[in-house]
This record gives C-alpha cells, structure tokens and sequence, in this order.
C-alpha cells in the first residue's frame, strides 16, 4: 500500500505518531481530530496515501464509499445520527486543506451554520 513516510496522517495510520483511534479496517482508519470543532470530531483516512481528491480516479470508487459508510456507523456510534452531522472533504488550500492525505471529517454534536465558511 503505498505510504509517504513524510505524511503526517501516513505516520498516525501505522501508529508512528499517536492519536484516538475510532475505527480501522483493511483499508480505513478513523481517529479523533486532535483540534476538535465539534463535540464529535473524527477523521476517516484511508490507509493508501492519496493527497488530494484530485489525485482519485475510478479505482478509488469502492474505497470513498468504504469512508462514507465509516462515517455513516461513527455517527451512529457517537448518537449523533439523528440530531445531525456534516461529512466534509477539503480539497487543496483555498478550501481549508492543510493535511494533503485525503481526509473525511465527521462533524457533531452541535448545531451548525450554512454556508461555510
Ligand atoms: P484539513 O484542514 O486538512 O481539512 O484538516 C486537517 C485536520 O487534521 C485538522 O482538523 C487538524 O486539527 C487535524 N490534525 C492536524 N494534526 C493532527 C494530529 O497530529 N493529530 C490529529 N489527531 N489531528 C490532527
Ligand atoms: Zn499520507
């Protein structure tokens, strides 16, 4: 699986760096962001290094989906399905992207504005 050994999150999923994990599977992982913005504030990574949204193509289908339905079952977890949450992908700095290794934020437990900002 390929990995940038000068990836922060590349360092969180193989355990280089610590953090609250959430989740992991084959190919997902999910930890709480250290910066929350919401009483629930998770990332779901997955464990290939992929920078941007830009850099996915159709052999990347199964895999988004698999982060999505992570997020879909942290939510539950967190019990925040009902009173809502907010899924948000960043794509490159003009949208917020800080971390270039793609990552899902779950975001809940609070009410929230529209539009972003
Ligand atoms: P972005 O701004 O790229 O969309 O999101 C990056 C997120 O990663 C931010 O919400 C930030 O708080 C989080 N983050 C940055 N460094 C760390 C870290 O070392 N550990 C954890 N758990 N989260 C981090
Ligand atoms: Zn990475």
């Amino acid at each position: 699986m390929q990995e940038d050994s000068n990836c922060l999150f590349c360092k969180i999923i193989r355990r280089k760096i610590p953090s609250k994990v959430a989740y992991e599977d084959d190919s997902v992982f999910a930890f709480h962001d250290i910066a929350p913005q919401a009483p629930t504030h998770i990332l779901i990574v997955p464990k290939e290094h992929i920078a941007t949204l830009n850099d996915l193509d159709e052999r990347y289908e199964a895999l988004v989906g698999k982060m999505v339905m992570a997020a879909r079952r942290l939510a539950a977890e967190a019990g925040i399905s009902e009173s809502g949450y907010r899924c948000v992908l960043n794509c490159n700095r003009g949208a917020g992207q800080s971390v270039f290794h793609i990552h899902l934020h779950l975001l809940g437990g609070r009410a929230m504005g529209w539009p972003p900002g």
